[in-house]
């Protein structure tokens, strides 16, 4: 069942969004050497509560804590835990908000100081192979045409997607229909109408695109141990294309 959105329910999306969108920045300024994935768990969730959100990730099936927080050969899904940040490392961090009844789901990865300039192309790839995939969803255009675009560009810029895990409806639930793969055909798959809230997610990977289960039950890594980024946006089909609604502005301004 797919859930189209109406124009008040994409605008409480975007308030939810921009929640979202601050509380990723407030974790952006600790993202340095010597800080613990769990104290930027606990700034995310002490600020998205004190502003009357709910992290979405906390409590959904069982996840423990508000963010995930993936670093290096790590995937996605990654548990904030005491280990703390290193010069060098790349770390993932994922996140969601519910407010007013919708979620909106959002991720970047931050370089901790300086990392290798072969990293460091990883990171933008994977960030402008977000900007591709949106920039295939447009209203008519299939869901193919999105993971069509994200792959293309990503094998093009000699790196690997992870096909494991994908995109997905945003709305009342945090995982929605439909799915959203990041590899695909063009003109294959689900129309994209006005109204569809979604989530675009590519998951590159330095090397081989294999993933594995850590046997703790959620995070997942690189089978090759070589690093991984994830970037991620919500976004809504429009008539006259898609509208990010989701936003790295504030994360942004404390990088810069
Ligand atoms: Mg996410
Ligand atoms: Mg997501």
């Amino acid at each position: 069942m797919i859930f189209y959105k109406s124009e008040e329910q994409i605008d409480l999306i975007k308030i939810s969004a921009d929640l979202l969108g601050r509380a990723h920045a407030e974790v952006a300024k600790l993202v340095l050497p010597g800080v613990s994935t769990k104290t930027l768990d606990k700034m995310a969730f002490e600020f998205i509560t004190d502003n009357s959100g709910k992290p979405s990730f906390k409590g959904y099936r069982g996840f423990p804590a508000s963010l995930c927080i993936s670093l290096n050969d790590q995937v996605v899904h990654g548990i904030p835990s005491d280990q703390v940040l290193k010069e060098g490392d790349i770390v993932s961090i994922d996140c969601g908000v519910k407010l007013n009844g919708f979620h909106s789901d959002s991720a970047y990865t931050y370089k901790v100081g300086m990392v290798s300039s072969e990293v460091d192309r990883l990171l933008s790839v994977t960030k402008d192979s977000l900007y591709q995939g949106i920039d295939a969803a447009k209203s008519g255009a299939r869901i193919g045409d999105i993971g069509f675009a994200v792959q293309s560009f990503v094998e093009r810029n000699g790196f690997s997607v992870v096909r494991e895990l994908v995109g997905h409806g945003v709305g009342k639930e945090l995982h929605e229909s439909p799915e959203v793969p990041n590899f695909g055909k063009r003109g294959k798959g689900l129309k994209l109408l006005e109204g569809l809230v979604i989530a675009i997610e590519p998951m590159v990977n330095f090397g081989s695109r294999s993933v594995l289960q850590e046997s703790d039950g959620w995070t997942i890594r690189t089978i090759d141990r070589k690093p991984s980024a994830h970037y991620e946006h919500t976004v809504v089909i429009r008539k006259g294309g898609p509208e990010i609604l989701t936003t790295f502005k504030y994360i942004e301004e404390v990088l810069n």
